[in-house]
């Protein structure tokens, strides 16, 4: 088996649980190397704030340089109150409601990413109201393979993200009769822990076919954004905490071609904050059920609901014991039969009061949590705060 990761138990020990626990040397060094390999790749780097919006986490992230993707009038204002520079946010997202379109013009964002007619026309008309020039890139759905659960792929024909490419004529003509809209980018995410570079490679090679079109109708766009979906090794996180950042990013820079000054820009979310943040959870009660043991912890899918919403694994770890390993169910206190997050789950022998380490559980995980139960929000600690 893998070793377990360091945790601080003796300062675990007077905290209350459940809690995530944010290791920032981990987010630092994957920073590091992330923005070192964008870097030598000449790719801008935008985070997705939907993996994570603590606010401590954003103004690490904001501290490397780093723009700010958003699908929501609440993660523009946050990635602005988080120091992000207006010019480097992106804002996506397939329903885009006014007053968040307005805020973001108000704010002068860097790019909304367009997912339909409709939804530029709302745009053209609210930013001729401020007399201003919305920026724009076409999010197309490529209609390529992610390799990924069905739940978190996007760039599919099924999928309701995005402008089918069929469509994609139509909204240029659209945009060329919108004199508040400047179309200056192509945007596609085709979905999220990715792992096959080849998926990403065949993204490329729609994307060219794409730009291909585009060059007969002498459309000029000054950026491509690849969308982010890079995935993280869930099964090892000790192994590997900083993702394959320099195989992806060489592998889009090989596989696109650009045209004469565009830029290339990704969005990644998960590879960015997944491995830093761990979800620490106390046993409350060891349960013996009907040929299967259960750890019965105080988190729940409240806390971290990736594996009742996508069948996610994490890796879970007893950091209190060392006792010969069994297997248990570990469960949660929710009221439902999905709050479970790991079935014969091999375990340090385990007793009340020790203490769960679910692992890899900093993307998707405190920015997904909920008060279902009267719950309260799970608090967050940050390694650096220790001595
Ligand atoms: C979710 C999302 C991302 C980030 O995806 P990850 O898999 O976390 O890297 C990037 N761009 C858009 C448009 C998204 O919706």
């Amino acid at each position: 088996m893998d070793r377990k990761g360091v945790f601080p138990l003796q300062a675990f020990s007077s905290i209350e649980t459940p809690f995530y626990y944010y290791d920032t040397t981990v987010l630092r060094d994957t920073l590091e190397v992330l923005t070192q390999q964008a870097k030598a790749a000449r790719i801008e780097v935008h985070y997705a704030l939907k993996a994570n919006a603590n606010r401590r986490i954003l103004s690490i992230i904001r501290g490397y340089g780093l723009g700010a993707d958003c699908v929501s009038g609440g993660e523009v204002k946050a990635a602005i109150e988080a120091g992000f520079p207006a010019s480097k946010i992106v804002f996506a997202g397939v329903g885009k409601a006014d007053w968040e379109i307005n805020l973001a013009l108000d704010y002068g964002i860097f790019c909304f990413n367009v997912e339909s007619i409709p939804e530029l026309m709302v745009i053209e008309e609210l930013a001729a109201a401020k007399g201003k020039t919305a920026n724009i890139a076409l999010r197309v759905n490529p209609n390529v393979e992610a390799d990924t659960h069905h739940y978190i792929t996007t760039g599919k024909e099924e999928n309701k993200f995005g402008i089918a490419l069929g469509d994609l004529d139509a909204v240029i003509d659209a945009v060329e009769r919108c004199p508040h809209i400047k179309l200056i980018g192509l945007h596609v995410h085709i979905g999220s822990q990715i792992m096959e570079m080849n998926n990403f490679a065949g993204l490329c090679n729609r994307i060219n076919e794409v730009q291909d079109k585009l060059d007969k109708r002498r459309v000029v766009l000054e950026h491509v954004n690849l969308g982010g979906g890079l995935g993280i090794d869930y099964h090892h996180p000790n192994r590997q905490p900083i993702p394959e950042f320099e195989t992806y990013l060489k592998t889009l820079r090989k596989m696109i071609k650009l045209r004469p000054g565009q830029t290339l820009h990704v969005e990644p979310g998960r590879s960015v904050v997944g491995q830093c943040g761990t979800l620490i959870t106390k046993v409350l009660y060891i349960k013996e059920g009907v040929k299967r043991n259960f750890a019965i912890v105080d988190a729940g899918f409240t806390e971290l609901i990736r594996p009742a919403l996508y069948q996610a694994y994490h890796k879970i770890e007893n950091i209190s014991s060392e006792a010969a390993v069994e297997k248990y169910d570990v469960v949660g206190p929710i009221c439902e039969s999905s709050d479970v997050f790991g079935k014969d789950v091999p375990l340090n022998q385990t007793k009340r009061g020790d203490l769960l380490a679910i692992r890899s559980a900093g993307a998707y995980g405190e920015v997904m949590a909920s008060q279902y139960n009267q719950r309260a929000l799970p608090k967050a600690i940050f390694s650096e705060d220790i001595h």
